[in-house]
């Protein structure tokens, strides 16, 4: 079986693991923690990073830092994770959705600004599988209606608007390093911001709001959300890789499209826009056959043994936000036209070019 998505762990993670056990340095306590928080601070132009324990965590606690709460609204992208409207409804506030755009897969910059209301209190961006968000509208839109911006840059670690790295756009960024990502640490997540405030904010409500002077004595909640020192080593040696493996991903993504550029029943990543050329988090395909729809695709995928995913469920869809009553009515045709018809193909890490190869010529077997 070719697996959607294997990392590659052969760099310095062993050793760093080592470290960890040989100085005793196992929890949250532990000095890879602050280097692997600085350093991805750095990456993408940030002052602050708080490392938290994954990416679901890491929204969770920008929504919290940022004070938004009951009847707020955050505007969000239809199609994306659960995580990203479960964050904003876990505080009391109401995701609104905006449909997609179907040539980068983004939300559609221009359905925002007919979303806002008096209640809206920020933008929750999320660059999806490989191209960013258009942001220069995004920017001025949340300029103009005195908007926050939360920024979910978990599938675009390494990848630029412009020239300036996504996850130094929002006024909180959030990343996750879950092994499908582009650096990985098992299971983990990180806040990002220039503000020193919310920084410090963000690091209470990871550790269960504890006081630096009263210890035990509490005046807010928080979570248990720390990393732990094991999750920070592996962390500090994976972007010790970032350039390379920002580089394994845009070949992995240049050879499918090389292979798969000709086939007239699918659309592909779009390789190159003015804003960004793609990084390929991972290479989904959308089929052009109103009769070929993913899930058939994905199924004589998997009888020759190519593992694929489907693309997100999209949010107006779920059954878990039905029974909330939300979402009554709406409908976002370009979202449920990519889950429909899209997937993607393995294309993790460790993903050789024999593979890459295998799984395109098969794919073009199974379209004609
Ligand atoms: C992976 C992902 C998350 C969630 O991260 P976890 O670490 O799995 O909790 C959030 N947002 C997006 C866009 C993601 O791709």
């Amino acid at each position: 079986m070719i697996p959607v998505n294997e990392p590659l762990l052969n760099g310095n993670e062993k050793k760093y693991l080592n470290k960890c056990i040989d100085t005793g340095w196992i929890s949250s306590e532990g000095p890879f923690i602050k280097k692997f928080e600085e350093e991805l601070a750095k990456k993408v132009n940030r002052k602050y990073g708080v490392a938290v324990c994954n990416g679901t965590a890491a929204l969770e606690i920008a929504i919290e830092a940022l004070g938004i709460g009951k009847d707020d609204e955050v505007i969000m992208p239809a199609f994306t994770i659960i995580s990203c409207a479960s964050a904003i409804i876990k505080v009391g506030a109401k995701p609104v959705l905006v449909d997609s755009n179907l040539q980068n897969w983004n939300m559609d910059v221009n359905q925002i600004e007919a979303k806002i209301t008096s209640k809206t209190k920020a933008i929750m961006v999320v660059h999806i599988y490989g191209l960013p968000v258009e942001m220069d509208a995004v920017l001025e839109i949340a300029k103009k209606h005195n908007l926050k911006i939360i920024e979910d840059a978990a599938e675009a670690h390494g990848q630029t608007y412009k020239g300036k790295p996504c996850g130094s756009f929002g006024d909180i960024s959030v990343f996750s390093f879950y092994p499908n990502k582009l650096i990985t640490t098992g299971e983990g997540g990180m806040v990002l911001t220039n503000d020193e405030k919310l920084a410090e904010r963000c690091k209470s409500l990871r550790n269960l709001c504890f006081m630096p002077t009263k210890r035990f004595v509490h005046e807010e909640l928080g979570w248990n959300m720390r990393m732990t020192n094991i999750q920070a080593a592996l962390g500090v040696a994976q972007l010790e890789r970032w350039d390379e493996f920002m580089a394994i991903k845009r070949k992995m993504g240049a050879l499918y499209t090389s292979l798969l550029k000709d086939e007239k029943g699918i659309s592909l990543p779009v390789e190159k826009t003015n804003y960004a050329e793609n990084i390929y988090w991972v290479f989904g395909i959308i089929s052009k056959k109103e009769n070929v729809t993913a899930e058939i695709l994905m199924k004589k995928l998997a009888e020759k043994e190519i593992a694929t995913r489907p693309f997100f469920y999209p949010m107006h869809l779920q059954p878990i936000f039905k029974k909330m009553n939300l979402f009554v009515g709406e409908t976002y045709p370009n979202a449920e036209k990519m889950y429909t018809y899209g997937f993607y193909l393995p294309s993790g890490m460790a993903l050789t070019a024999n593979q890459t190869q295998e799984v395109a010529k098969t794919l073009k077997e199974i379209l004609n």
